[in-house]
């Protein structure tokens, strides 16, 4: 399948994705059309070649230094209270990208902010299993980024 590069807010390169996950993105507002294949569409969308991400993702070396203790209320902090499945706002739980039932861990790279419902149609389901691709990556946050996003997201 034809993957689709990602590059983040400040538009360095990230990751690829498949096309499908990178319309499901443009459709939940993830994300942005950065350069489209020229005469090409994909259902109401230019068929994208590199799309941009809305929101800045820290990345791993980055956080080195920085990094915040993982909390539960962190993880929700981190993404905003966005479900990491469905995009929307309103997420109340934290979900467990790879169910705790099967060897995941508790960690801030191991688990995503999720609505009640979504987390219950997930279930004991990798992302994968469940037809259910993540919106975007789950990393470490820095002290500095979770306390900006407690103070307009309390
Ligand atoms: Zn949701």
């Amino acid at each position: 399948m034809t993957q689709v590069a990602v590059w983040n807010a400040d538009e360095t390169f990230l990751h690829t994705v498949p096309l499908k996950h990178a319309i499901t993105m443009l459709h939940r507002r993830v994300a942005e059309i950065h350069e489209a294949v020229e005469g090409e569409t994909f259902g109401p969308y230019a068929r994208p070649k590199v799309l941009r991400l809305i929101r800045y993702v820290v990345r791993r070396w980055e956080y080195a230094k920085t990094k915040a203790a993982y909390s539960r209320e962190g993880v929700l902090a981190r993404d905003d209270g966005r479900c990491a499945y469905c995009g929307l706002p309103g997420a109340d739980t934290m979900d467990h990208i790879q169910p705790r039932s099967r060897g995941g861990a508790t960690s801030w790279m191991n688990a995503v902010a999720a609505h009640r419902h979504c987390n219950q149609v997930k279930g004991d389901r990798t992302p994968e299993e469940a037809g259910m691709p993540l919106l975007w990556e789950p990393y470490v946050p820095t002290r500095g980024r979770l306390h900006r996003a407690r103070l307009i997201h309390p």
